[in-house]
């Protein structure tokens, strides 16, 4: 597998290329090559059995030119510090092109959490804030959800840290559950940033009116971009998950299909509509295609056979690098990750905000504040490319390192 964090770095060279006219200089470049800080730490866990196990754990500190550290916490077998800087490096810039007052960092643990049971799960999770009280807090390093962690485990780490701290205002962690400090439309808030990426920039990628729409994952990202596109009148014409997918030319009933799903723990088998596998899906003519389940999804062997007008990447880092070059080919335009699943978080940033404040806004006002945010984010990164002559992601690219740029000490 392609060491992620190298992906992260030929990212940097390639726009540090681009825009050698921007003057960002090399001792800049050279800076974000390095997290500021590469933190492992061992979570000693008394299991159920009674034996001790020691787990590897992470946070990755990269950049805090904006703000305190801003990042997710992944539970994964695979999880290991390259994965994990890579993604702090991109977070780094997606709290600036989302505009908030954060900087980048990650953590996580190598672990498969489905092996654990809810005892364990907890006591790692207060090991791993035990390990790490020193460095992370409201004005440090603020962590959040990630892959196979969840608003219980938000809620846990924030009564460590307060046990500990006597800090109890919940702003040293965002995604918690509502009756803990959590925010109103924290959990569809990527889609509906997504859906605000693609309303700001639709004019100017030509695309019609009302899209036909097609979507792999159907997780919480994918699920709830399915429900918000097609409440806007889009006609949603595929939708995948891990187990396949289905097709339907006239348009999938949303509603119906999470039933089915509940009932048959599949999506194939749907009344009306025809079975479809997850390549088929890629391969669907569509005015959209928004990949919303995981990474490299899109690559070398399957990226020629994409006919989408353009793609929204719900998902972090679905296209690799050798098929982003495919697509820029053939002229289909990326609304990239760093700016399209942004909503997340700043609705996050918007949850530490109403913490430190002691106050609770309701989702409209949520949502008010997000949309223009996301509308600015995409009018300058079309712009960049533009002038550029290149990728909305190159776009994206320049408008987080001249933001960080004017902060950086
Ligand atoms: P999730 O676990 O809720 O859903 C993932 C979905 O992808 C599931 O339906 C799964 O069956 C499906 N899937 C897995 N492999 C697939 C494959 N090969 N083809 C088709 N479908 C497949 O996860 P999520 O929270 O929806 O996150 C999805 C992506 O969005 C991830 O890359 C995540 O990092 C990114 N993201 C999520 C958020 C958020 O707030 N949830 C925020 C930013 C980015």
């Amino acid at each position: 597998m392609q060491n992620p964090f190298q992906n992260a770095m030929a990212q940097l060279d390639k726009v540090a290329k681009i825009t050698t006219a921007k003057n960002f200089g090399n001792e800049f470049i050279a800076r974000l090559r390095q997290p500021d800080r590469d933190i492992r730490i061992s979570i000693p866990v008394k299991m159920d059995d009674g034996t001790l196990k020691i787990f590897e754990g992470y946070r990755v500190q990269y950049n805090d030119a904006l703000g305190p550290y801003k990042g997710g916490i992944r539970y994964h077998a695979d999880t290991e510090i390259n994965e994990v800087k890579a993604l702090a490096f991109w977070m780094t810039l997606k709290c600036a092109v989302g505009g908030i007052p954060m900087g980048g960092g990650k953590g996580g643990v190598t672990v498969d959490p489905k092996k654990l049971s809810k005892g364990e799960l907890e006591r790692l999770s207060r090991g791993w804030a035990q390990r790490l009280t020193d460095v992370i807090g409201p004005r440090k390093d603020v962590p959040a959800p990630d892959v196979n962690t969840t608003p219980e485990i938000m809620a846990w780490i924030s009564d460590e840290y307060g046990k500990i701290t006597g800090d109890t205002s919940g702003a040293v962690i965002t995604g918690k559950p509502l009756d803990k400090g959590g925010s109103e439309g924290r959990g569809t808030s990527t889609a509906q940033g997504g859906f605000y990426a693609f309303e700001a920039l639709k004019k100017e990628l030509n695309l019609p009116e009302k899209c036909k729409v097609a979507i792999q994952g159907f997780g919480n990202a994918g699920s709830n971009a399915a429900k918000i596109w097609n409440k806007a009148g889009h006609t949603i014409i595929a939708i995948s998950d891990s187990k396949g997918g289905v097709y339907n030319p006239d348009g999938i009933d949303i509603e119906k299909l999470l039933e089915h799903k509940k009932t048959t723990s599949n999506l194939s088998n749907f009344p009306g509509s025809k079975d479809i596998t997850n390549l088929e899906l890629l391969a669907t003519g569509c005015d959209l295609l928004i990949p919303a389940a995981f990474e490299n999804e899109i690559n070398e062997k399957n990226a020629d056979n994409v006919k989408a007008k353009v793609i929204l990447e719900l998902a972090n880092g679905p296209i690799n690098p050798e098929a982003d070059e495919i697509l820029f080919k053939k002229n289909i335009p990326i609304l990239p990750d760093i700016w399209a699943n942004s909503g997340g978080v700043i609705v996050s940033c918007f949850e530490w905000e109403q913490n430190l404040k002691k106050e609770h806004w309701t989702e409209q006002q949520v949502f008010e504040k997000l949309k223009p945010m996301m509308e600015d984010a995409g009018k300058k990164i079309f712009q960049n490319a533009q002038e550029n002559k290149t990728s909305l992601r190159m776009g994206a690219f320049i408008l987080a390192l001249e933001r960080i740029k004017e902060k950086m000490l």
